[in-house]
């Protein structure tokens, strides 16, 4: 993809210690800048939004510190055997146009015939986003006003000018009067029960998603997954792919594995379905629903489905103390019945457990040991990991030797441990905060930033985050179906915000169709 070049508004970094005075780096009267921290899936449709807002609109610097912007973690992979956990049908990148993908994806050759009830491969879908984002760039709207930036950032401060400077790794800092977060998911932590010194061994696989970390390990090494989530799937799948044939072992507190999806389209429900209440009411009604479902010949999963437009209402009535309840004791069941296999994803699960090649317990780990190991003669034979847990319905201890340690305990949601050198400074430097459950950061329902000392939001402080990592106030943010629309809705938050400010042009989305 062609990648604008970085210019009049990037200066070099001032040095920390600096206290000479601060010139803008746009004139206060120029358009307004917005700058976009990550281009996966959320932060490259917030820019496409933005970049439809027509002219005059904001000036937008989209930042991506991996190569090539659009895929983000999820459409990355070359994988064929990761396929999308929704229908075709239903991962068009606009609210208003759910199907979008699916024409785009039958326009290609030999997909003519893709049905929209099929599930697509992840790298597939990975392609329609980098397409639409390179038809962008290169688009007359985006001409000097979109600038693609290669590059990673890693800080953000209030200037003296009132305006948000962002640092970037190569040296350099953007002057901006909005800045959104648009990070994604991150890599999981480092488990509590696990030796410190485990995080430098070459047997942990801290970050599931890195296709290099998998190469370490070799055909017949044994190997630990830690949680039995998508994304334990996806490390068993790639896995199995590569030829592996050592021991694979999946454990959870649950042990639960997510369930499958139907091989065919559902038909919704006979009457919408309207969950209210409080929380075992809500749960009442699930199961009455699944019930009723059944009797007419309905599966479970259309109920579940059902509940998708009304999930992130739900939550946000939800008082704290339910909201603690559900985590606790409900949310492993609800994400496996909420994010599902692909049929074909599951059938291949079931080989695998089925032939004994991955098997799946239940239990908690309760330590994780680097360790070496020897051979007969005593000759060192490399690092491994001991480990020992729990089992879940009870029994000894457990101890095994393992060669690999992969964290597929799902996304980390302690930034203060997981979120990385940005978040972390934004969390020390007041300018963010962390939700109060430990889910990510805190948003309010327009996806504005909770920060500063007295966490009010302040529409002039123009921080943003969206996707996944605002879930302690959406919830459902987890999937394109839900992100698409909150990009639309950000776009027009961030508009609305900049044209409120004085001397800063970005008409509102609503004054430009
Ligand atoms: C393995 C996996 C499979 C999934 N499968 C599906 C699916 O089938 N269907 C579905 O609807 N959803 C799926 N999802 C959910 C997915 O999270 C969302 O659909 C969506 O892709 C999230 O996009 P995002 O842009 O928020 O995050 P990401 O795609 O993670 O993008 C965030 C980007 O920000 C960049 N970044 C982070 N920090 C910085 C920084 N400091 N400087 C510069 N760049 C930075 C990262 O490099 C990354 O590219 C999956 C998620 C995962 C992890």
């Amino acid at each position: 993809m062609e990648t604008s070049t970085l210019t009049d508004q990037v200066t070099p970094a001032a040095p920390e210690s600096s206290s000479a005075p601060e010139s803008p780096v746009v004139p206060a009267s120029g358009p307004a800048v917005v700058a976009i921290i990550g281009a996966g899936f959320s932060g490259s449709l917030l820019a496409l939004h933005l970049l439809a807002a027509g002219s005059p609109g904001p000036k937008i610097f989209l930042i991506e510190r991996r190569g090539g912007f659009g895929k983000g973690t999820a459409f990355a992979t070359g994988n064929p055997a990761h396929l999308l956990n929704v229908r075709a049908a239903n991962m068009g990148a606009f609210p208003d146009q759910p199907d979008h993908f699916l024409s785009w994806l039958r326009r290609q050759p030999g997909r003519e015939a893709a049905g929209p009830a099929s599930f697509v491969d992840r790298g597939t879908y990975g392609v329609y986003l980098q397409q639409m984002m390179t038809a962008a760039a290169c688009g007359p709207q985006a001409a000097g006003r979109l600038v693609l930036v290669p590059d990673e950032a890693t800080a953000l401060r209030r200037r003296p000018d009132g305006r948000l400077g962002l640092r970037l790794a190569m040296g350099r800092e953007i002057a901006a009067d909005s800045v959104v977060l648009a990070l994604g998911n991150f890599a999981p932590e480092l488990p509590d029960s696990a030796d410190p010194a485990l995080a430098g061994s070459p047997c942990w696989l801290g970050d599931p998603w890195s296709a290099a970390g998998l190469n370490r390990i070799g055909t017949l090494d044994s190997v630990l997954l830690i949680g039995t989530g998508l994304t334990m799937v996806d490390v068993a799948l790639a896995l199995d792919g590569r030829g592996h044939q050592g021991a694979v072992l999946a454990l959870s507190r649950r042990g639960l594995l997510p369930r499958r999806h139907r091989p065919e389209a559902l038909h919704p429900l006979p009457k919408p379905l309207s969950v209210a209440g409080p929380l075992s009411q809500a749960l009442r009604q699930v199961r009455a629903a699944v019930r009723q479902a059944a009797e007419s010949g309905l599966p479970w999963q259309t109920v579940i489905d059902a509940l998708r437009g009304q999930t992130t209402g739900f939550w946000q009535g939800l008082p704290p103390d339910a909201k603690e309840r559900f985590l606790r004791h409900l949310r492993p069941w609800w994400d496996v019945h909420r994010h599902r296999l692909a049929p074909m994803v599951a059938d291949r699960l079931d080989r695998l457990t089925g032939s004994g090649r991955l098997a799946v317990a239940g239990g908690r780990v309760r330590a994780l040991v680097p360790v070496r190991t020897q051979d007969a003669s005593g000759r060192d034979t490399g690092p491994a990991v001991q480990v020992t847990w729990t089992p879940r319905r009870g029994g000894p201890e457990m101890t095994r030797l393992v060669r690999h340690v992969v964290n597929c305990a799902g996304p980390g949601c302690d930034l203060a441990r997981s979120g990385g050198e940005l978040v972390q400074g934004l969390l020390a430097g007041g300018l963010a905060r962390q939700d109060p459950r430990l889910l990510g950061l805190d948003v309010d329902i327009h996806g504005r930033l909770l920060g500063g000392a007295d966490g009010q939001n302040a529409p002039g402080q123009g921080l943003y985050a969206i996707g996944p990592v605002t879930r302690g106030t959406f919830w459902e943010i987890t999937a394109v179906p839900d992100i698409r629309v909150q990009a639309r809705n950000l776009a027009a938050t961030v508009l609305t915000d900049l044209a409120a400010r004085p001397n800063r042009t970005a008409r509102p989305i609503a004054d430009s169709s």
